[in-house]
C-alpha cells in the first residue's frame, strides 16, 4: 500500500493492476497513516481504496458492457475520486452549478456532464449554457420554459416516474418523475418550446433497490419512445437507466434485470446511447472512516464511547440514507496488549457522535472490546451518502474530513 502523488496517475498507471486492499492492508494502511503523523490524530479520516474502484469498474463493464456510468457526484464528490473515476472513463451526472464547477475544475470536458435535476435553478440553467453542459432532465412545464429562456441549445432527457417503485430505502418517485398521463402534455411542450427531448430517464429509488423495477421503468421508457414518434418528433437517442445499483450480488441481479429488458424492449433502437447514472454503486465500498474515541464512560457493564464524527457528520446516513453502519476497533495503538481487533472479551456499547444532542447516537447495544480514549474506531463501507451530506453542527466540521488515498498490488 501507500499513497500515489495524483489520483489518476494511479489509476493510469496500467503497468500492474492494482486489487483491493485485504482487511490487514488496510488496517496496515490505516496505522502508517496515524504513526507516521500524517494525519492529525485528534481529527477523523477516510481512507479512499483505489483498487476497490477498480474492481468496481471491471464489474461494471463486464455486466453491463453497453451502459455508459454517469458517476452521481452527490453521493460522494471527493475529487480524487472523481480523478480516479474519469481516468477510467466514467462520465458525471451533476446535480447543481457547484457540481458541474467541482468536475470541469478536474479537466473534465462539459460533454461528459448530465445535468440530471428535473427541476434546477434558473441561474444553474444560465451557468450551464455558459460553460456548454447541453444535456439535462426535466418533469414539469414550468423546467421546459426556463430552458427555452435561458439554455434552448440544451438537450432534454424526459425524467419518469417508474410504474413499480423499487421499494429503496430511498425513493424518488414522491417527488419526480412524469406519470404516464403527462408523457403527451409534456412531449408536446418541449415541441412547442422547439427544444430536442433526446431520450428517457428514470431512477428507481437507492438503496436496496428491488431489480424487478428496472424492468417496468425500461417498458414505459419505450413507450415514452414510442409517444414521440407519434408527436413527430425527432427520434430519441438516448436512454437514462438511472441510479439504484448496489455493489455485491444485488448487482449482479440489477444487471440481469436490466439487459433483459433492454432487449426486449430496445433491441430495435440502434444506434441508441444507453447510459446510467450509479452513485452508491462505486462509492458505498470504495472509502473507510477511520475515527477517534474522545470520550469514556462505564456504566456497570455497559460501555460509552464519544467519537470525532457522528450523525451530523459521515453518519447521517443513518438519518438519511437510513443506512446502518458497522464498526470495529483498529488494532492497539498504544502498546496495550488487551486490545487486539475483536479477539477479548466484549462489552454492551453505546457510541455517540461528538455534538451536545442525544439524537446524535451512531451505535447503540453493540458489542465491542474494552477501548480508550484516543484508540481509534473503524466504519467501513462509508462512502456513499456520508460525508457529502455532513454538517458544521457544534463546530465539527464534516467537509475538513481528509481522505488518504491507499492502493495495494497482488502479493
Ligand atoms: N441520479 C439521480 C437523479 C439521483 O437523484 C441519484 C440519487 O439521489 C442518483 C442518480 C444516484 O443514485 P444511486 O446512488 O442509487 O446510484
Amino acid at each position: 500500500g501507500g499513497a500515489f502523488p495524483t489520483a489518476a496517475a494511479a489509476a493510469e498507471n496500467g503497468t500492474r493492476k492494482v486489487i483491493p486492499l485485504s482487511r490487514d492492508a488496510l488496517q496496515d494502511f490505516m496505522l502508517s497513516i496515524i504513526t507516521q503523523k500524517l494525519q492529525d490524530e485528534k481529527q477523523p479520516f477516510y481512507v479512499l481504496d483505489l483498487g476497490e474502484v477498480v474492481s468496481l469498474m471491471d464489474q461494471w463493464k463486464s455486466a453491463l458492457p453497453n451502459i455508459r456510468p454517469f458517476y452521481a457526484v452527490k453521493c460522494n464528490p471527493e475529487p480524487s475520486f472523481l480523478s480516479i473515476l474519469s481516468a477510467m472513463g466514467s462520465n458525471f451526472d451533476c446535480a447543481s452549478r457547484a457540481e458541474i464547477e467541482y468536475v470541469l475544475s478536474l479537466g473534465i470536458s462539459p460533454d461528459r456532464i448530465v445535468f440530471a435535476n428535473p427541476c434546477k435553478p434558473e441561474s444553474d440553467i444560465i451557468f450551464a449554457a455558459k460553460v456548454g453542459v447541453n444535456l439535462t432532465t426535466y418533469d414539469s412545464e414550468d423546467e421546459v420554459y426556463k430552458i427555452r429562456k435561458h439554455h434552448p441549445k440544451s438537450e432534454l432527457l424526459l425524467r419518469i416516474k417508474p410504474m413499480l417503485d423499487g421499494n429503496a430505502r430511498c425513493p424518488m418517485g414522491p417527488k419526480y418523475g412524469a406519470l404516464p398521463e403527462e408523457v403527451d402534455p409534456l412531449l408536446r411542450a418541449a415541441q412547442t418550446a422547439r427544444l430536442t427531448v433526446s431520450g428517457v430517464s428514470f431512477h428507481i429509488g437507492s438503496g436496496d433497490a428491488d431489480s424487478n423495477a428496472y424492468l417496468g421503468a425500461i417498458a414505459a421508457a419505450k413507450e415514452v419512445f414510442e409517444t414521440a414518434a407519434k408527436l413527430g418528433m425527432s427520434k430519441m437517442t438516448v436512454l437514462d437507466v438511472g441510479g439504484g445499483f448496489t455493489s455485491g450480488h444485488q448487482f449482479t441481479t440489477a444487471a440481469v434485470a436490466v439487459k433483459s429488458a433492454l432487449k426486449q424492449h430496445f433491441d430495435d433502437e440502434p444506434g441508441l446511447a444507453i447510459i446510467a447514472e450509479p452513485g452508491r454503486f462505486f462509492a458505498e465500498t470504495a472509502f473507510t472512516l477511520a475515527t477517534t474515541i474522545i470520550g469514556k464512560r462505564v456504566r456497570g457493564e455497559l460501555r460509552e464511547y464519544w467519537i470525532n464524527d457522528g450523525l451530523y457528520g459521515s453518519m447521517n446516513c443513518v438519518l438519511y440514507d437510513h443506512a446502518t453502519v458497522n464498526a470495529t476497533p483498529l488494532a492497539v495503538l498504544s502498546n496495550r496488549s488487551n486490545v487486539t481487533c475483536g479477539r477479548s472479551k466484549t462489552f454492551p456499547t453505546t457510541v455517540f457522535g461528538p455534538t451536545c444532542d442525544a439524537l446524535d447516537t451512531v451505535l447503540r447495544d453493540y458489542q465491542l472490546p474494552e477501548l480508550q480514549v484516543n484508540d481509534w474506531l473503524v466504519f467501513p463501507n462509508m462512502g456513499a451518502y456520508t460525508k457529502a451530506a455532513g454538517s458544521n453542527f457544534n463546530g465539527f466540521n464534516t467537509s475538513a474530513i481528509v481522505t488518504h488515498l491507499a492502493y495495494s498490488y497482488p502479493s
